[in-house]
């Protein structure tokens, strides 16, 4: 007999799968030592009371369980088979040449950077030597945006995809199965990395493609229909189907299809800061204690606070993590954040944005805001480069201590702080926009009220936090995917605007594919 109980226990006891597996016979009714397996099925902390307590959701048999371990799936061999070019080889573009293969499709993986290893390299000379890449750095190369991020795999899109199929696939290519079990599953930069080649050498040996190095810089369109692309290298693809996989970091690839009359759209983004704080702080606020239980992981938050008719809320959270200097351009300064698996770093930081459809209250801006597409994306470059300027023109970024940018003074001096590049005394709240600054503040002061010790001078605001989501979107038909006006394009993942995050991008790059495998059908 199988049976799924619902247990609470602390955090040193769901630690112990004897205490667990008895628990979950008692709860299930069962003789205690009857049960010959148990699994945890889902895993939640519960940190609303003074004591943190685990909920687990635990299978329990008194027979063994079937095995559940996940391999990756049989792939047909599409040597030969018609090919599809994919370019960008982040999650869209990767998930999406998987399920392509799955249809008997031969994906072209073309991507701009270098394989994760390579690339390694080029991450080292932002930190230390503040020289960054255009088509390697961390947005650029192979796993794209999402290599060296903190695999955060929570999302809200469940309507538009399977994500437990994401989940899965991550899991079969060497992801930690407890992704399927935590309510908040994260991967880790240092696990990321191996995941992404091994999808990679599965694409590969099914026969595809994956060519690093290959930034496409045209597209050549016949008759209104794809028909390939060209590389910065000089060579050429030929295609008639294009999937448009570049995120929303590839702003050449926003000026080319402008440039050449192809529909885009501007679309609303957040901007904002990163800040900073002792993780200690967050697990004091967070768990209500002096010293966290070894047992629970570094506390996490979300915050959210509406400032005259506009959200302010924490964005891309990662608790023992590092802030990112994010860059695609040598003369900008951007920041994100990753943590390793084991969130084992002193610092806790967050993005806390502005939704910037405040810039529409902005009378300087407002005219060339309706007018142009790339608007959104112009503004966006602006205030990194600013932030690149007030850093000294390197990767060092302008910070202030969060009390001080509350009260509108400099900083007389900073406390430590994770982003590698280093940080520099700046007014931040005077770099920053007025309708983005005013906000922030006042959501600043509401977050110090909403969490104990939030709002503190031991926490540092870093400048800027400005690629929130994609500042453009490629209008797509609703039914076929494609392109509104181009046949064979196809517009996919977060750069399109049609994803933010990984899971969803991943999932967006599925049903691409999918659409894709639908038009061959018909032509074929
Ligand atoms: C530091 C950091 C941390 C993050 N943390 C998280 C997190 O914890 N959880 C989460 O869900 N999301 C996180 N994100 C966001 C997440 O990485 C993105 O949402 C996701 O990667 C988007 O996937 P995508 O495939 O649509 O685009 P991208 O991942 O941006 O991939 C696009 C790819 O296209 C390539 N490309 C661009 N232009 C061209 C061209 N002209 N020719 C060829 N190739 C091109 C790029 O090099 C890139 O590899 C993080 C991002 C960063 C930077």
């Amino acid at each position: 007999m199988e049976r799924t109980v619902d247990i609470v226990l602390s955090p040193a006891e769901a630690n112990d799968p004897v205490i667990v597996r008895q628990a979950a016979e008692e709860e299930a009714g069962m003789r205690p030592g009857s049960a010959a397996a148990s699994r945890i099925v889902k895993r939640s902390i519960d940190a609303r009371s003074r004591q943190p307590r685990m909920r687990l959701r635990v299978l329990v048999s008194d027979a063994p369980l079937s095995d559940d371990s996940i391999t990756p799936p049989l792939l047909p061999d599409v040597r030969g088979n018609r090919c599809v070019i994919v370019v960008g080889a982040g999650p869209a573009g990767l998930f999406c040449a998987l399920r392509l293969i799955a249809h008997g499709l031969r994906p072209i993986v073309l991507e701009r950077g270098k394989d994760v290893r390579a690339r390694r390299r080029d991450l080292a000379a932002i930190n230390k030597q503040h020289v960054v890449d255009p088509d390697s750095n961390y947005c650029f190369g192979e796993g794209g945006a999402g290599t060296y991020s903190d695999g955060k795999l929570y999302t809200r899109s469940h309507k538009r995809g399977d994500v437990e199929g994401v989940l899965r696939t991550l899991v079969a290519y060497g992801a930690s199965p407890d992704i399927l079990v935590d309510a908040h599953p994260h991967i880790g930069t240092n696990k990321l990395p191996g995941i992404i080649t091994a999808m990679r050498e599965a694409i590969e040996r099914a026969g595809g493609e994956v060519r690093f190095n290959s930034r496409v810089c045209e597209f050549r369109i016949d008759g209104g229909g794809m028909r390939g692309a060209l590389l910065a290298n000089g060579l050429e693809v030929e295609g008639d189907a294009v999937v448009l996989a570049t995120g929303h970091s590839a702003r050449d690839v926003f000026r080319l299809l402008h440039a050449k009359g192809i529909r885009i759209e501007r679309k609303d983004f957040a901007l904002g800061v990163r800040v900073e704080h002792p993780q200690a702080i967050i697990d004091r606020a967070q768990y209500h204690c002096e010293t966290r239980d070894p047992y629970l992981p570094p506390a996490s938050y979300s915050l959210v606070q509406q400032v005259d008719g506009l959200g302010v809320y924490s964005f891309c959270m990662c608790p023992g993590g590092i802030i990112a200097p994010c860059a695609t351009a040598p003369d900008e300064v951007v920041t994100n954040g990753w943590s390793p698996s084991k969130r084992n770093n002193p610092f806790a930081n967050s993005g806390i944005v502005v939704s910037l459809a405040a810039q529409e209250h902005d009378a300087r801006q407002a005219i060339a805001w309706e007018a142009d597409p790339l608007a959104g994306m112009h503004y966006q470059r602006q205030v990194e480069h600013a932030a690149w300027l007030a850093g000294g023109q390197r990767q060092t970024a302008p910070a202030q201590r969060l009390d001080d940018f509350i009260r509108g003074r400099m900083s007389a001096d900073l406390p430590d702080c994770s982003y590698p590049p280093g940080i520099v005394p700046y007014r931040v709240d005077e770099l920053l926009p007025e309708a983005v600054a005013s906000r922030l503040r006042e959501g600043f002061k509401a977050f110090g009220q909403k969490m104990r010790g939030y709002r503190t001078n031991e926490a540092v605001v870093v400048a800027v936090e400005s690629r929130t989501s994609s500042p453009v979107r490629i209008p797509r038909d609703p039914e076929t995917l494609q392109h509104v006006q181009v046949k064979g394009l196809f517009p996919c993942g977060e750069g399109a605007g049609y994803a933010g995050g990984i899971v969803s991008a991943a999932m967006d790059g599925q049903r691409v594919a999918d659409a894709v495998a639908a038009l061959q059908a018909v032509r074929a």
